[in-house]
């Protein structure tokens, strides 16, 4: 039994003042002793409590334990056993509400650092050549995946491995989700979230791009032409707005529109890629969610001179990571806090060039939980901006939902599941992500497609 140490290894990272010229990633990861000193640390504790808080119960003693006997291939085996995208997990989990805030070392602020040692030994094999699982045999069976975010491409490589025949059917010409369109290569390489899902392709899954269900196919002819079951995993795209006059202006984006110009055309390769996006001297971001971090520091990297997070609570209720509003603050972005826009003003030509803003004080939690923000009257200023970007949440596209009758959606446009399995109203029909929680988490997307595939797999075998 190792003796408990709480010395944490930190993440070496690009310089702020470097980092903001280009979109190279920010945190560099753990070297080779690094990473076996930071899982010396571990207690191999018997009751695993860090596995209760991975949605997809990484085996994480299990894993860990093999790093520090040297033996990598069998700790990449085994953490590839429930996570079939562990690269991208390694960078993107917040793992501070999750795995490691189950670790017994964290109330002493020293949780093991279990994100960053599943990034180090995912990204130690994919510099190798993964190996790939062992597929059953096969079903004979079809299954349609509808969108190839995390959640889709988690049940389509479980179902792939089961032995199904899987089709991804994606609406854009790139796969990943948000993954490819929505977080900055900054925080997740594209050669890392592009060797990842290419892994899974090798388990035989197939991708149609450009193919929107609702339009190109609705669920119901998917069925009626061999499918033997769907997984909806459509996302959470549509952007939500402020509501105030001005929104329509040029020069005021949707963080969705924002970041899908800047990372999946990549606006930040111009003109290397001829798709450049138009971001001024002046950029204020409405939002504090990660969204808004990951808006806010792209249009620093584009050259903004000055970025705005204006947000209408205090930094205690911002819902951004802890972490990546501290990566934002030391790159140079301002927090303009308990202020909310109330009209977007334009120039002559039709272009927003200031916001008019308000302040807020705390009142009593709403519904949420949070202090309700009130505006304090007469305290109206002017914000100069000649790019707005907007960031304050999105919900679900309801053309897939529209579009397939007999599917229960909740007053929200989610999809209503049986939890446990992830099973629709329709009969041969199964949701996750985002598409039935409202926008969450990269991680809890992967948990409901791991649910959703064993539920398909014994609808598939007729046992459910
Ligand atoms: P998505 O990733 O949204 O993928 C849905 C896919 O379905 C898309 O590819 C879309 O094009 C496709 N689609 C939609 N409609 C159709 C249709 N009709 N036909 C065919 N295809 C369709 N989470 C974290 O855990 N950590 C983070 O650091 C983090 N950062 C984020 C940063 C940003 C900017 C955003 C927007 C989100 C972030 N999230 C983060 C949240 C996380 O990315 C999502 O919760 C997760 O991607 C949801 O996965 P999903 O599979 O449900 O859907
Ligand atoms: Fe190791 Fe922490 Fe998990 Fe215990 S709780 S097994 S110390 S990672
Ligand atoms: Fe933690 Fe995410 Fe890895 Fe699970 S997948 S162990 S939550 S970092």
């Amino acid at each position: 039994m190792p003796k408990a140490n709480f010395s944490r290894h930190g993440m070496p990272s690009q310089d702020a003042a470097e980092r903001i010229k280009n979109f190279g990633e920010v945190a560099l990861g753990y070297s080779e002793e690094m990473a076996v000193e930071e899982a010396n640390r571990c207690l191999q504790c018997k009751n695993k409590p860090c596995v209760d808080g991975c949605p997809v119960n990484v085996r994480i003693p299990e894993f860990i334990k093999a790093m520090r006997e040297g033996d990598f291939p069998e700790a990449a085996r085994i953490m590839k056993s429930t996570n079939m995208l562990p690269a991208i997990c390694g960078r993107v989990c917040p793992q501070e509400t999750q795995c490691e805030e189950k670790c017994v070392y964290f109330k002493r602020g020293a949780s093991v650092a279990i994100g960053r040692l599943e990034r180090w030994i995912a990204d130690w094999e994919l510099d190798r050549g993964v190996e790939l699982p062992q597929l059953s045999e096969l079903s004979g069976k079809k299954v349609a995946v509808v969108g190839s975010g995390p959640s889709s491409l988690t049940a389509a490589g479980e179902l792939a491995r089961m032995g199904h025949q899987v089709t991804i059917f994606e609406a854009l010409h790139r796969p990943g989700g948000v993954l490819t369109y929505g977080i900055p290569p900054f925080r997740l390489p594209r050669t890392v979230s592009g060797a990842e899902i290419a892994n899974l392709q090798k388990l035989g899954v197939d991708i149609v791009y450009n193919f929107v269900v609702g339009k190109t196919a609705t669920v119901d002819e998917m069925l009626a032409d061999g499918y033997d079951a769907v997984f909806l995993g459509t996302g959470a795209g549509l952007p939500q707005f402020v509501g105030v006059p001005g929104e329509n202006l040029a020069g005021v984006y949707s963080a969705n529109e924002f970041l899908t110009r800047v990372n999946l055309m990549k606006a930040y390769a111009f003109p290397e890629y001829d798709t450049p996006v138009k971001v001024g001297d002046r950029v204020a971001v409405v939002g504090a969610g990660n969204v808004a971090m990951d808006s806010a520091r792209c249009a620093l990297r584009l050259g903004a001179k000055e970025v705005s997070i204006v947000y209408r609570r205090s930094r205690t209720e911002m819902p951004a990571r802890a972490e990546e509003a501290e990566h934002a603050e030391e790159e140079g972005v301002r927090f303009l806090l308990l202020t909310a826009p109330t009209k977007m003003i334009g120039n002559d030509k039709g272009a927003v060039c200031a916001m008019e803003c308000q302040q807020m004080q705390l009142g009593e939690p709403d519904a949420s939980g949070r202090r309700r923000p009130l505006p304090m009257p007469g305290s109206e200023f002017t914000l100069e901006a000649d790019t707005v970007v907007v960031a304050i949440g999105t919900s679900p596209n309801p053309l897939v939902p529209r579009s397939t009758p007999g599917l229960e959606v909740s007053r929200h446009g989610t999809v209503v599941v049986d939890p446990a399995t992830g099973a629709t109203t329709k009969k041969g029909v199964w949701a996750g992500g985002d598409l039935v929680t409202g926008a969450a988490t990269v991680i809890s997307a992967m948990g409901a497609g791991r649910r959703a595939a064993a539920s398909i797999d014994k609808y598939l075998k007729g046992e459910e």
